[in-house]
């Protein structure tokens, strides 16, 4: 089992990152702007993108903290490091090194900004469409869909409690994703984009083969 884990991270860290450009993909870049959730996303190897998605996720996380000092782009999921068509589940799609999830943001009671996170996972904790909003989950969930919020079962634990959902942040986040002009599709759920006013066209409703997207933000490259 020792030798295993030791085996297993030295194949992580030092061979994996250097097979992966074969395959065109390599490590999203962690800086002071950039971080993975948590080390699970590293640890798991799921956080390989194509170079041109990298280079998104940095110029979106400077543009959003210039304007937000010290608030950072949290991804979650992006793509395993190898071959086209083998899917990160449980995001059939993320499986071409084009796409990736990011966390919404989030503050604190003050109304200030935060880097904490509601859920330790990163998913199913979700921001739910109020009675006079369009429930998209209902519909999808009444059509059989059952996996649309499969997600709430893997949130692990919710933690930092004190923290509530910033739609200025979230909404400014988009904004600056779907301006960036790599970017093809950005996926948040219905209800979300008209409570957040969003209008670029880029932001699509994603099916309800898919899971639901109230607890996270998906984007993708051509
Ligand atoms: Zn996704």
């Amino acid at each position: 089992m020792v030798a295993f884990a030791f085996f297993y991270l030295l194949a992580t860290y030092l061979v994996v990152p250097n097979i992966a450009p074969i395959f065109g993909r390599e490590r999203i870049k962690e800086s002071d702007l950039v971080q993975a959730h948590s080390f699970f996303y590293r640890l798991a190897n799921r956080n390989y993108v194509r170079t041109e998605l990298n280079d998104v996720i940095q110029n979106v996380a400077y543009k959003f903290e210039k304007q937000n000092d010290g608030i950072k782009l949290i991804y979650l999921d992006a793509n395993f490091p190898f071959f086209d068509g083998f899917p990160l589940l449980p995001h059939l799609s993320h499986n071409d090194g084009r796409k990736v999830d990011i966390s919404f943001v989030y503050k604190h009671q003050n109304g200030q900004l935060t880097n904490m996170k509601p859920s330790v996972s990163g998913y199913g904790i979700y921001q739910e469409p109020t009675a006079d909003e369009y429930d998209q989950i209902l519909k999808c969930k009444g059509a059989g869909y059952w996996q649309y919020d499969f997600p709430k079962y893997l949130t692990f634990a919710r933690i930092n409690n004190e923290i509530a959902f910033s739609e200025e942040g979230t909404q400014e986040l988009v904004n600056k994703i779907a301006n960036q002009k790599e970017v093809s599709k950005i996926f948040i759920e219905p209800h979300l984009r008209g409570r957040l006013g969003l209008i670029d066209p880029k932001i699509r409703f994603h099916g309800c083969r898919a899971v639901r997207h109230d607890d996270h933000i998906h984007f993708q490259i051509r």
